[in-house]
């Protein structure tokens, strides 16, 4: 049987059965129904924040929060090259200019103490993204925001559940965008969020989701970016079991760690202060070990295993970023050159989780 490096979160057949049988009686497929509103009002609370977007998906929903700022047409916006290539083709969508700051080596997010030297007099805005759910350094962010006047857009696309201080991940930066896409911690199959603290964010959201309509008038270029019916049953049913889900997701990833941590040349992300961790992934850096990420990954594959080099290659490496150079961001370069991410989801039992450690091992 092949292990895949993920496996989508799924609830019982009868219950998503149960869950959607309404849609029968009122035929209410999409448009923000009874589910939607539902599930909107359901994640604020769990996600601890006051006001919420769904979107069809986690990308259309990044665009769109940087849409809603109106930056002129080639302003500058910092952000990381080791995410994923989403995060920049919204920049570049929205024409404007990414300029790519390089990462620490610890939590492979952003280096803050990189980002004022970029900020030039056409930057407009910082996008940092919570690399494998670990937390940006969130407070010396937003203090080079305040005293350069930038918005901080957060791409929180791994980060469902993170919180902060006891505070839930999105209440830091303007804006930030969760993904619950299938193979997230949390899915609605296909979906997204934005939370803001601006309530005026989140009602243009609204509008602009919709084709820019406001009952009999259109106020926004608006474009069609709504989540149905069907994926926010999904998304209720996915939520009733999100905290067991993340409990199973700790045991593995306490278990890997066990296994491997300690061992010459495997480096493991280590537990954040202040955070609660959602242990969406788990990233292993191989750096002098007795084989290289390539080696373990074949290794791996041998037995049936999936894994996934996560990220590689870096924005700045891609053909179509290629005025970019990724020689700029050492650390990223580095990162996307040794990191492999080790299978993760919630029915992995903890007895394989021992097999691939003793194959890396072996
Ligand atoms: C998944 C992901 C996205 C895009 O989200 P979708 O819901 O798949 O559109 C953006 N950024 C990062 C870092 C992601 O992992």
């Amino acid at each position: 049987m092949k292990i895949n490096v993920t496996q989508s979160s799924m609830p019982k057949f009868d219950e998503y059965c149960e869950e959607i049988k309404s849609i029968w009686d009122n035929h209410c497929l999409t448009n923000s129904g009874p589910k939607h509103k539902m599930l909107e009002e359901k994640l604020a609370e769990f996600l601890n924040v006051k006001n919420i977007c769904l979107f069809a998906n986690g990308h259309l929903a990044l665009e769109e929060a940087i849409r809603f700022y109106n930056f002129p047409e080639g302003s500058e916006i910092i952000t990381t090259p080791f995410t994923f290539v989403s995060t920049c083709n919204a920049i570049v969508r929205n024409g404007l200019v990414p300029i790519f700051c390089d990462i620490n080596l610890d939590d492979y997010t952003i280096d803050a103490s990189k980002i004022e030297k970029l900020i030039t007099k056409k930057t407009v805005a910082i996008l940092p993204v919570h690399v494998y759910g670990n937390v940006c350094n969130v407070e010396k962010i937003n203090e080079i925001a305040k005293k350069h006047n930038l918005k901080v857009i957060y791409d929180a696309a791994h980060a469902f559940g993170v919180k902060y201080k006891e505070k839930g991940i999105c209440n830091f930066g303007d804006v930030s965008m969760i993904s619950f896409h299938a193979t997230k911690v949390f899915n609605t199959i296909e979906g997204g969020c934005l939370c803001s603290p601006s309530k005026d964010l989140i009602e243009k959201s609204n509008i602009s989701k919709n084709f820019g309509l406001n009952f009999e008038d259109c106020v926004a270029f608006g474009g069609n970016l709504k989540m149905n019916e069907f994926s926010a049953s999904m998304g209720l049913c996915n939520l009733r079991h999100i905290d067991c889900a993340i409990q199973k997701r700790r045991k593995i990833f306490e278990q890997y760690f066990k296994n491997l941590s300690n061992v010459c040349g495997i480096k493991l992300c280590k537990s954040q202060r202040n955070v609660k961790n959602n242990y969406a992934y788990f990233p292993v850096l191989f750096d002098g070990y007795k084989y290289n990420r390539d080696e373990v990954k074949k290794l791996l594959e041998k037995n049936d295993i999936g894994s996934r080099k996560y990220f590689y290659p870096c924005i700045n490496d891609f053909s179509c970023y290629a005025m970019f150079n990724k020689n700029d961001t050492p650390n990223a370069k580095f990162a996307s050159n040794h990191v492999l991410c080790l299978p993760i989801y919630e029915e992995l039992s903890l007895e394989l989780v021992n097999k691939i450690c003793e194959i890396i091992l072996e």
